[in-house]
């Protein structure tokens, strides 16, 4: 054991340890202790009760240890000491600009599920995209009252951060898009919230349903994804300030599908076209 413990100092002392070094350190200490114990007990037959219940306990603790529960503060504080080293500290001219303001090209709509992260999929940097995120990625109507939080969320980035385009994002397995999907005829929910928040692009249901009524359910959702993309924008328009933007080309709108089972992004543009005033 000290001999071990003299060669650990020396190691230390010169350079770091390898992983390597430290697990055959290990396995040394443990086969040394082990060793130590069945000495022990080979001298003093009487230990071995209470040997046995040592080990049992140690077991136990081992089997616990092995199995730790998972530790949400330990997870973020990982992945922030990572965001720090590996991108806050390494980019100062970036962080820098940040710290005065931001002026995002984009504001995204994404749907909240755990894998679309408009950031991750599109690699958008800090600063380049405005992002809401909710169930099935959905633009309600303007509508003071109901909708507020999205409301303030658009006018900020149109008005304020002045972003250049709205891109609506859905994508391939949405559970929203299947909540949709599934409300019955009769309109009977058994959810708080959810389904009443999805209804929001329910004439993209009908319009599925009527359509691709030949279609399995399946197919019906990733048909349903897109097409409510596309309420969504209309329902885009129904903001003033979007309507302004738009009319004088400041602002485009774009929907977008990505697909994480095929791993493919479509995009596409909303067709708006001002008809002429006709004088009557
Ligand atoms: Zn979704």
């Amino acid at each position: 054991m000290a001999g071990n413990f003299r060669k650990c100092m020396m190691l230390c002392c010169s350079r770091k340890v390898s992983q390597k070094e430290e697990d055959d350190m290990a396995n040394d200490s443990y086969e040394e202790a082990i060793a130590g114990l069945s000495k022990l007990l080979s001298e003093k037959a009487n230990l071995g009760s209470v040997a046995a219940a040592k080990i049992k306990q140690i077991t136990a603790e081992l089997e616990a240890a092995s199995t730790a529960a998972f530790s949400p503060e330990e997870r973020m504080k990982t992945g922030f000491i990572h965001f720090k080293t590996e991108k806050y500290e390494k980019d100062p001219n970036l962080y820098g600009a940040l710290a005065k303001g931001q002026s995002p090209k984009f504001m995204v709509f994404a749907c909240s599920d755990s894998r679309v992260c408009p950031s991750h999929i599109l690699n958008f940097q800090p600063g380049e995209a405005f992002v809401v995120r909710n169930i099935a990625n959905m633009v309600p109507p303007y509508e003071k009252t109901m909708y507020s939080g999205v409301g303030a969320a658009i006018e900020y980035a149109v008005l304020h951060l002045k972003v250049e385009n709205i891109v609506v994002i859905g994508h391939s397995c949405c559970g929203g898009i299947k909540g949709l999907m599934s409300i019955p005829d009769d309109g009977t929910t058994a959810s708080e919230f959810i389904e009443n928040w999805v209804q929001i692009c329910s004439i993209a249901k009908t319009k599925v349903k009527t359509d691709y009524s030949s279609l399995s359910f399946e197919e019906q959702c990733l048909n349903c994804e897109k097409a409510t993309v596309n309420v969504s924008l209309e329902n885009l328009l129904t903001y003033p300030f979007v309507r302004e933007g738009l009319l004088k080309k400041t602002l485009a709108l774009k929907g977008a599908h990505y697909d994480f089972v095929k791993g493919t992004f479509e995009l596409w543009n909303l067709d708006f076209k001002v008809t002429p005033a006709v004088a009557l």
